[in-house]
């Protein structure tokens, strides 16, 4: 039969399309909250770090995420604290930006 769609050639459309979405997602997370160096997420002290992290949801599923890895890095002459995430439902994996601010 000409012109079906072959099951696998559909998965991977599918899948094509899919990646498509997430890099969308990934792209439109970075101008969010917590999503890039440039644009972190504020805490006034470092025990909030980790729990301002996983209140983030996940770009991909809006799932709650842990946080795998915790370091901080100095970006753009200012210390942020980076955290290696990964989503709880979909296992998608992810940074998330955080500077903490005294108050003044
Ligand atoms: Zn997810």
């Amino acid at each position: 039969m000409s012109g079906r769609v072959r099951p696998r050639t559909a998965r991977r459309a599918a899948e094509r399309a899919a990646d498509r979405r997430l890099e969308k997602r990934e792209r439109a997370r970075a101008a969010e909250e917590g999503g890039s160096a440039a644009n972190p997420t504020y805490v006034t002290s470092g025990s909030q770090v980790e729990a301002r992290a996983t209140s983030l949801p996940c770009p991909n599923c809006g799932g709650h995420c842990r946080v795998l890895d915790h370091t901080a890095e100095a970006i753009a002459g200012r210390s942020l604290r980076v955290l290696r995430v990964e989503c709880a439902r979909c296992a998608w994996r992810g940074e998330t930006f955080v500077a903490v601010v005294q108050p003044s």
